[in-house]
């Protein structure tokens, strides 16, 4: 849990901060674009102001060119004059107009008296234009308000001969008002200097030094400007102010040494970029917000998805118990903590449940597995567990205080679930039975499985009609496990070195009162000392899959022998062979038995097979393919034990089956149970209707049989007719049969 936590927090921080990172990469480049484009249109702003004043000044020189023309071919008196060029005056931007003489009188407009305040004062400003020179004269102030201004001066000579200057006197505040278009929002601005920095516009009296004076940083940049200008050039400096930063153009007028410097704060550019900025990083945390909400969607359906496989993992699925994984785990925390004593494993097993799912369907199965579940569950206290350990079995983890309590917890257990499951579900005629086994645990070390192997073993099996419904595990059933390991592990070799041998048990044919045929059965010549009987190994090899193995080296064996025999002129009849359900499962079953007859060169009619009723209730589908199969090969089919367990009489009709082998079971009760009788009767005049031939099987007493001959059975198969025995015994008593004929 906590690596994911860490591996989506590395994630999720790796992806933001590219996204930052990209961010200040966008906002640099746009930046940088930004401000070029805001200089470029700094500097059209100051070409537009260069060609303003330039209209301005040029205007005013023609202007007073033309007056100058005029005032040369004027032959009136100078008073006169002065008053022909008041309405001029006041329809410009003059402050106020005249002309000067050579001998330094003068006449103005407004009478004011130029020499009022000295004539050479007076002189150095008029004369380039008594000198003939049309001029733009600046560096004076106003003689009477003491501002800066612009005389504009143009030359004439009266018809006397006198040279004279004609001028205006023009306030630079007009310049600066020319100058006064809004610029960048408001903020922009213009002054007008000379080269050496020196005011014409401005509200300082040298620029460069006012510059200088607010900080040596800006040095620099007043440098590269006093050059530039030196050189007669235009360009930008960025200089430094108190609140950041200012960009100038300078750009010459070509008006005498006059520079025009547009002048834009850097907050412009930056006011500017601020806002697409600031909607990109708006942007930014959105799509940051919004990546982190879906990732933590995401990471949240994870979650439920691998909570929901952890779900699945750790709990069975039918009964809602834990997996019997988890119960594997907790259980070994829970003994390892208590110590020894304390805890019996309990494995509780539903007997022939096969059954319900075979007649009711696994929907049914499922639900007495589930209310069986739930009833375990129910009777856990404290400090106890349970859990479905597959199919039919369960596992509980209960504390022990003694054999006998545990005993009948177990049976009280055993005894709810069979009356709960039953009567949950009224109108299903079935009986559930359920066994216990317990295994006290004595070594909490011990492997869990193990204890489950043990309390497994320790299920009581059903014998012939009573039940002891709760087992221990004791030494007894340790020798059983050993011994079956034990056969496990022989069974290879025993196959190898021919310990498994045939035995032949006569069936008997009731109307022509003689043997006709046998079945074979196997017997274990263990280690070639002692004679095992198949019920002690034949459950062991079921359950491991090697009887599989076992019936084909049986199949084989008889095959061989009956063709021997047949070959040396002996007239045996078929002989069935036992075949385990398992082969079913098995992919070339059919063809692997076909082989074996044409590999023997036995005929197909001389041997059968026998299947047991819960092989023919299995796979019907599967089931009845193949027994077509033999029939159509010629070999007899057999249905073994019928009427063992959930008999079906209705399969008579539908299996291609040639014989019927009623249980032995049946045979018991037969003599004094009416209803039996009644019973047996209906299925063989029922089996006679398909064409079934009949056989009783562990008939032992002659009532037995003389009860079996009145109800029309073909053949009788028990102890009473013969017992099963060797291969060179069966012989001589066929050899004998057929002497005696
Ligand atoms: P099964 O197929 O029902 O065979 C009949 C069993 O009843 C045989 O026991 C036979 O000896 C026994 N029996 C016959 N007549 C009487 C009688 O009058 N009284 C009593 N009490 N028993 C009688 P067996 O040979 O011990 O075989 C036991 C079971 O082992 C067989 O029951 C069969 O299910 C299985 N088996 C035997 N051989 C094989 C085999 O080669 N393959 C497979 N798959 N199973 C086999
Ligand atoms: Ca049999
Ligand atoms: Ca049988």
């Amino acid at each position: 849990m906590w690596k994911g936590k860490k591996k989506f927090l590395l994630s999720s921080s790796i992806t933001t901060g590219v996204i930052i990172l990209l961010v200040i990469l966008f906002s640099f480049i746009f930046f940088r674009t930004s401000k070029s484009r805001t200089l470029d249109f700094l500097m059209e702003v100051s070409n537009q102001g260069v060609k303003l004043i330039q209209q301005e000044v040029k205007q005013n020189q023609m202007l007073l060119r033309n007056l100058a023309i005029f005032m040369e071919e004027g032959k009136e008196d100078p008073a006169a004059l002065r008053e022909k060029l008041v309405p001029v005056e006041e329809n410009n931007h003059f402050r106020r107009m005249g002309f000067v003489t050579e001998d330094g009188t003068s006449y103005t407009t407004d009478h004011t008296d130029l020499s009022f305040a000295s004539e050479t004062q007076m002189m150095e400003r008029f004369r380039p234009g008594i000198e003939g020179r049309e001029c733009v004269v600046d560096g004076f102030e106003d003689l009477e308000l003491g501002d800066p201004v612009t005389i504009y001066q143009a030359p004439f000579t009266t018809g006397e001969g006198m040279k004279c200057t004609l001028f205006a006197t023009y306030g630079n505040e007009y310049y600066q008002e020319i100058l006064s278009v809004s610029t960048f929002g408001g903020e922009g601005y213009s002054y007008i200097i000379k080269e050496n920095g020196d005011r014409v516009v401005g509200d300082f009296d040298n620029l460069f030094r006012a510059l200088e004076g607010e900080g040596a940083g800006n040095r620099p940049a007043v440098q590269q400007m006093r050059q530039g200008m030196e050189s007669h050039q235009s360009g930008y400096v960025k200089l430094k102010d108190d609140g950041g930063m200012r960009y100038i153009y300078y750009q010459p007028l070509e008006i005498n040494d006059w520079y025009l410097l547009s002048v834009v704060p850097g907050s412009v550019i930056r006011k500017d970029v601020n806002i697409i900025l600031a909607l990109a990083y708006g942007m930014t945390f959105l799509c940051i917000c919004l990546m982190l909400y879906l990732t933590g969607r995401v990471r949240g359906a994870e979650n439920s998805y691998w909570k929901k496989l952890e779900d699945t993992a750790l709990k069975d699925r039918v009964t809602g118990l834990p997996s019997f994984e988890r119960f594997k785990s907790d259980a070994k925390d829970l003994i390892s903590e208590a110590g020894n004593g304390t805890y019996a494993m309990v494995c509780f097993n539903i007997l022939m449940f096969q059954y319900v799912n075979e007649l009711y369907g696994y929907k049914e199965g499922d639900r007495v597995l589930s209310v069986v579940g739930a009833g375990i569950r129910e009777s856990l206290k404290d400090g106890e567990l349970a859990a479905r350990i597959n199919a039919d079995r369960f596992a509980a983890i209960l504390r022990y205080d003694g054999r006998e309590e545990i005993r009948s917890r177990a049976m009280d257990i055993i005894e709810k679930l069979e009356t709960r499951a039953e009567s949950s579900r009224p109108g299903m005629e079935y009986e559930i039975i359920m066994t216990a086994g317990v295994y006290v645990i004595e070594d909490p070390d011990e492997v869990v499985d193990k204890m489950v192997d043990r309390a497994k073993a320790a299920f009581t099996k059903e014998i012939r009609g009573t039940l002891e419904n709760c087992g221990f595990y004791d030494n007894a059933i340790r020798d059983r496990a050993v011994r079956q390991r034990e056969m496990e592990n022989h069974f290879e070799a025993a196959m190898a070195q021919g310990e498994f041998l045939v035995y032949y048990q006569p069936k008997y044919d009731v109307k022509e009162k003689r043997f006709h045929g046998a079945e074979a059965l196997v017997r274990w010549n263990w280690q070639k000392e002692s004679m095992m009987p198949p019920g002690e190994f034949i459950p062991v090899f079921e359950s491991n899959g090697m009887i599989v193995q076992l019936d084909e080296y049986m199949f084989r064996e008889t095959c061989r022998q009956v063709k021997a025999w047949l070959d040396a002129g002996i007239p045996v009849d078929p002989v069935s062979v036992n075949i385990s359900r398992l082969h079913l499962y098995q992919k070339n079953f059919v063809d692997t038995y076909l082989d074996i007859i044409r590999e023997t060169g036995v005929p197909a009619k001389a041997v059968s097979l026998e299947l047991t009723e819960t092989v023919l209730f299995h796979n019907e589908g599967i089931l009845n393919e193949a027994l077509e199969r033999f029939r159509d090969a010629g070999i007899q089919i057999l249905m073994d034990d019928f009427g063992s367990g959930y008999s079906s009489i209705q399969l008579l009709s539908v299996m291609p089956i040639d014989m019927l082998k009623l249980d032995k079971s049946l045979v018991d009760n037969s003599t004094d149970n009416l209803r039996i009788q009644a019973a047996l009767r209906s299925v063989v005049s029922l089996a006679r209707t398909f064409g079934i031939d009949v056989i009783a099987e562990g008939v032992e007493t002659k009532e037995q049989y003389d009860l079996l001959e009145t109800m029309g059975i073909n053949y009788i198969q028990g102890y009473y007719c013969a017992k099963p025995m060797a291969g060179d015994e069966y012989e001589r008593l066929i050899r004998e049969q057929e002497a005696s004929k």
